[in-house]
């Protein structure tokens, strides 16, 4: 009697986990010197996928995750949500992706992909060429993952090093680890365990996936919204760049638990005053933003405990649907 292997959809991108470095003592280099293996290379290193699941794969493109962006992110959630569409037996999707970006593009999907079945990004640390590489492990482990309906319905998942993640809090925290991926101290998920287990401890308790208001279809852009980080003695020159360039929205990265140098707050209130949504974030790695009397009064919003790059995609995506800074503060406790 055969069994049906439940069927799993891989989306590559490039990133480390399809790195060509040089020689096999090579961690640094190869984004530099070298290309990407297929999709189709990496799964032929690990044939053991094939006992997990009938994978079917595509490369949608083929870069480091330097240079992925909204455009990127658009066709993404588009092809994922295409393939859940016309794919009804599916059982999910694993995404293979640098990791510089990997946690932007992991909460952008939490967000826009509209199933309620697994999405995993994973990406690894050392290319598939170096010595110790966890590049196959990792897609290995998104695949297992991805294979299994009851890792469904916790939004999108990262995993990388056997952790499984939310994609709304995980975040890269080492340059070279490959323990780099971390939760931003509210504890990950689950493991994808050394006995091929894939066990889960707790769920994400904000809102993701079909449970947003946010519809990619017919979007081929996003609103521009930029990043400013404060130091001390910063000055209004970043913010008012920002202004004078008319970005759709801002997310100021402050101090502790949303404090800024007078001359940052000064410059996003002038902002705020023209029309431009500011949420407070903050450059501390972990915690609330609260609300204030002050930043009331002066208009901000606040991320609640998005890091600031998360809160940037928050906030595109907030503003997609509304410009009102009410509703909008509410999307940041919301999601
Ligand atoms: N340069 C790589 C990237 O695509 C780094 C990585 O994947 O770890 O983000």
């Amino acid at each position: 009697m055969t069994t049906q292997r439940p069927r799993v959809r891989i989306i590559a991108t490039g990133g480390s986990i399809a790195g060509i470095g040089p020689d096999r003592m090579d961690y640094i280099l190869y984004p530099e010197v070298g290309g990407h293996l297929t999709i189709d290379e990496s799964l032929a290193r690990i044939p053991e996928v094939n006992d997990i699941a009938e994978v079917q794969a595509e490369d949608i493109v083929s870069v480091g995750s330097t240079a992925i962006g909204p455009p990127e992110w658009l066709r993404m959630a588009q092809r994922i949500n295409g393939i859940f569409q016309e794919d009804a037996d599916l059982t999910g999707v694993a995404i293979t992706h640098g990791t510089a970006t990997l946690e932007e593009t992991a909460y952008f999907l939490h967000l826009t992909v509209k199933s309620s079945k697994p999405v995993v990004v994973t990406g690894a640390m050392r290319p598939p060429t170096a010595i110790g590489t966890d590049a196959d492990l990792n897609l290995l482990d998104a695949v297992r993952i991805a294979s299994l309906p009851e890792a469904g319905g916790r939004g999108v998942l990262t995993v990388l090093n056997n952790e499984i993640q939310c994609a709304r809090d995980v975040t890269k925290a080492n340059t070279y680890r490959v323990e780099t991926f971390r939760p931003n101290e509210l504890g990950f998920l689950g493991y994808a365990d050394s006995d091929g287990q894939v066990v889960f401890y707790r769920n994400p308790t904000r809102k993701h996936t079909a449970d947003t208001p946010f519809d990619v279809s017919g979007l081929d852009s996003l609103p521009r919204v930029d990043v400013v980080y404060s130091y001390a003695g910063s000055d209004g020159l970043l913010v008012d760049a920002v202004r004078r360039n008319r970005s759709d929205g801002l997310v100021l990265a402050g101090f502790g638990g949303g404090t800024f140098p007078p001359a940052v707050q000064e410059a996003g209130a002038a902002a705020v005053a023209e029309g431009i949504p500011v949420v407070m974030a903050t450059r501390a790695t972990a915690g609330r933003v609260v609300m204030t009397p002050q930043k009331e009064n002066l208009g901000f919003i606040v991320c609640d405990n998005l890091l600031p790059q998360k809160a940037r995609v928050l906030l595109m995506m907030a503003l997609t649907v509304t410009r009102d800074r009410k509703e909008i503060q509410r999307m940041f406790y919301e999601f």
